[in-house]
Parts: C-alpha cells; structure tokens; sequence
C-alpha cells in the first residue's frame, strides 16, 4: 500500500497531465521500461483522485507510435521500438485510473512525441502543435501538474512546453520515474528550475 499523499493542491485552473504510463515503459516486461515506474502507478492515481475532487482538468498522454518510424533505432533513431498503436506496450498500465477528460495520443505521425504540447518532425525538426494548450486554455486552466515516465524524456519535455506556454507548472518529482535515475533525473531537473518550473 503506498500511503504517499498527492502533496499537491488541485482547483479548477489546473491540469493534470499524466504522462506515458504505459506497459512498455511501465511493466518489467516492456521493451521499454523505466525502473521503478510500476511503484508510481498508486502515487499517480493519489493524483488523478486529487484532481478529480479538486474540479481539475485530467489529460492522459500515450506514445503511439507506428510500426516504422525514425523515432525508433529500426528507423535510424534512438529507442527500441516502444508504444507501437494498438499493441499491449502501447496499453495504458492496467492499475491506472482512466478518469479523464482527455486522452492525448502522441508521436501517431511518426514525429518523436516527447511533449504532450509540440511534436517535433524527425528530419527537419520542425515542431508542430498538438493542440493541448490551445485546449487548456479553453478550459480557463492557467496551471499545469506534470507526472509520469520519463521523468528525464517526456516528462521533462512536457513541463519545458507547459511553462513555455505560459502556464504555472509543477513536477512533482516522486510521481516520475527516469530513464537514467541519477544523472539524466539531476539533468531534467535543473532544466525545469531553469524555466521556472516548480520541482518539489
Ligand atoms: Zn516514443
């Protein structure tokens, strides 16, 4: 039993964004998995219940990628293949809550899908809205929570994009898990109070 509390205060104005929590990052058995991401999973749903009292706006993200892409080392790029639509990996982790009122799905283009906010083309770069500000905006949010796997990858891209678009955002670091724990999870972090980001 994880009696972590949520240690975060949800209202109206603010999202949650709970990124990537999916079998191939999140089971020992993905082709992906990020240590330690299975023992969030009850602190993540603290969260989602938090939210969801709190009257906040819940967005789950998904990598879902397609079979081929550039994003994957098959493709020239840097992961194993992971998150491929419509496959177990690409499975919400089956303890999570589903309680929301968005599931954005990211990458589907084969673009790389680190943020829940841009996608960025492969070979040219070039970024592209995914609508998800535009979105929160509609819904009067001005502050944005952040939680998920990695910590250090999509996480942190997600939070970078958040506070660039002008919403108060927040990490709260013991509801991630990081790819590399140590350095790459120091790395994120500092990236994210150099933005502005709170980081508890
Ligand atoms: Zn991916």
């Amino acid at each position: 039993m994880d009696d972590r509390a949520a240690r975060i205060s949800y209202d109206d104005a603010t999202a949650l964004v709970v990124v990537d929590m999916q079998n191939d990052f999140a089971d020992p058995d993905g082709s992906l998995y990020v240590a330690g991401t299975d023992d969030i999973v009850e602190l993540v749903n603290t969260h989602l219940q938090a939210a969801r009292s709190g009257g906040s706006t819940v967005v789950l993200t998904q990598d879902w990628h397609p079979p081929e892409t550039p994003h994957f080392v098959t493709g020239g790029g840097p992961w194993p293949p992971h998150c491929v639509r419509e496959t177990w990996g690409a499975e919400l982790h089956p303890d999570l809550g589903t309680d929301a009122d968005l599931v954005l799905r990211k990458g589907t283009g084969g673009e790389d899908g680190y943020s829940a906010f841009t996608v960025a083309d492969p070979t040219t770069g070039d970024t592209t809205s995914t609508g998800l500000a535009a979105y929160l905006d509609a819904r009067a949010v001005t502050r944005v929570v952040v939680v998920g796997v990695a910590g250090d990858v999509c996480v942190r891209a997600t939070a970078l994009d958040a506070a660039g678009a002008g919403f108060d955002t927040e990490v709260p670091w013991d509801a991630t898990a990081s790819v590399d724990p140590d350095q790459g999870a120091a790395g994120a972090r500092a990236d994210l109070a150099d933005a502005g980001v709170a980081v508890s």
